[in-house]
């Protein structure tokens, strides 16, 4: 099959992680006959650099000439909050996720075999191993719901969010999480807080009526206080957690915590119709940029799970997750992961490891 990716490389250490992801995408191509196509796409710092705005006209039409979209990370410093909206790296984000209306972010928090001592729970519910997908609602809810603030007459200011969640909203998400269900482990967990929230009751009766039509998957309704704690008691129950935005965020953030590294975590986002668009959950570290320090295996688990939902290429995805595994287990590590003792490699040996595993 031949396959086109965009390619958002991005600033910091993007480039250099979306460059050894490349070269693990051409060593698949090469192992199972396909062919891919890269599209550069200038976004992010890199294109106030060069054409003076961060989200150059036309950046969404590329991507959506793509059957895939690849971002490393965009941002740093040199681009900060004094400048104009239109220079800032983070507007040029927001927009491509309008733009390609990725309105589910999904971002899987696995623990590596070989770095079972990097979770920070006890020995014997890491040894149970974790693997789980949180599906969050990323366009909806009290982010993005009418905000005011106010003086009152007696009670200084007064300030509100709103929530609101229509069924359309809650039925795409829900059927994106039961589908990915199916091709995981076939579990749902839906969290919500619908002992006190209206916007959860209709969370909720939207939830069974898909629950119903997908009754190959087994499901259940988990309050938010109670998924918080379960996710640090007993992670391994979980397969698919589905949720609305706010409790997304903050939930998906505590399952990235227990896995290890933020260097080892990818994420997709997607939409209906337009590509999908996958990147590493961290950003572009300016710190360690051009250094040939970035552990690249956030960018390439993105590339992983490119296969398995962009392409439906499944067996593709098991030989990257396979060959990050091998070699972690021969001991190879970059410097975020590396234990005090351990020696430490390179992005570049890192990516080369990864493929001598492929
Ligand atoms: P960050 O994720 O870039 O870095 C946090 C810390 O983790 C740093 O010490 C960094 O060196 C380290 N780190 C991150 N990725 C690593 C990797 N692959 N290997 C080894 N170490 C890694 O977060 P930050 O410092 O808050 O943000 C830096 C810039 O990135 C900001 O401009 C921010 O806006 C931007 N950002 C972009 C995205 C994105 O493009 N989606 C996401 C988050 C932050």
């Amino acid at each position: 099959m031949r396959y086109k990716i965009a390619l958002i490389r991005g600033d910091g250490i993007g480039p250099e992680i979306v460059g050894e992801t490349v070269k693990v995408i051409d060593k698949i191509g090469e192992k199972f006959g396909h062919t891919f196509e890269y599209v550069d796409v200038l976004m992010g710092g890199c294109a106030t650099d060069a054409v003076g705005v961060s989200y150059p006209e036309g950046t969404a039409e590329l991507c959506k000439a793509c059957d895939a979209v690849l971002l490393g990370a965009v941002g740093g410093p040199k681009w900060g909050s004094d400048r104009p909206a239109a220079e800032r790296p983070e507007t040029a984000l927001l927009a491509i996720r309008k733009d390609l209306g990725l309105y589910a972010n999904l971002r899987p928090a696995a623990l590596r075999p070989a770095l079972a001592e990097a979770c920070p729970l006890k020995r014997e519910t890491a040894e149970k191993g974790i693997d789980l997908l949180v599906v969050r609602e990323l366009t909806g809810g009290i982010y993005f719901g009418k905000r005011d603030k106010y003086q009152t007459e007696d009670r200084g200011l007064e300030a509100t969010d709103l929530m609101a969640y229509s069924e359309l909203e809650i039925e795409r998400i829900g059927r994106r999480a039961f589908e990915m269900a199916r091709l995981r482990r076939k579990k749902v967990s839906s969290v919500d807080k619908a002992n006190v929230l209206e916007t959860s009751r209709l969370w909720r009766t939207v939830m069974h009526r898909l629950a119903e039509e997908y009754s190959d998957v087994r499901y259940e309704d988990v309050l938010v206080d109670n998924c918080a704690m379960q996710l640090v008691r007993d992670p391994g129950q979980f397969d698919v957690v589905v949720t609305e935005n706010m409790f997304g965020d903050i939930l998906s953030d505590e399952a990235s915590m227990i896995t290890g590294s933020i260097g080892l975590l990818p994420s997709a986002s997607m939409g209906d119709g337009a590509p999908a668009l996958y990147e590493p959950i961290h950003g572009s570290a300016p710190d360690i940029a051009g250094q040939d320090k970035a552990n690249p295996i956030a960018a390439i688990l993105s590339a992983a799970m490119m296969f398995r939902y962009s392409f439906r290429l499944a067996d593709e995805a098991d030989a990257i997750e396979g060959a990050v595994d091998r070699a972690l287990a021969e001991g190879w590590r970059t410097a975020d992961i590396a234990r005090p003792g351990e020696s430490a490699v390179g992005t570049k040996r890192m990516g080369e490891a990864i493929r001598a595993n492929i």
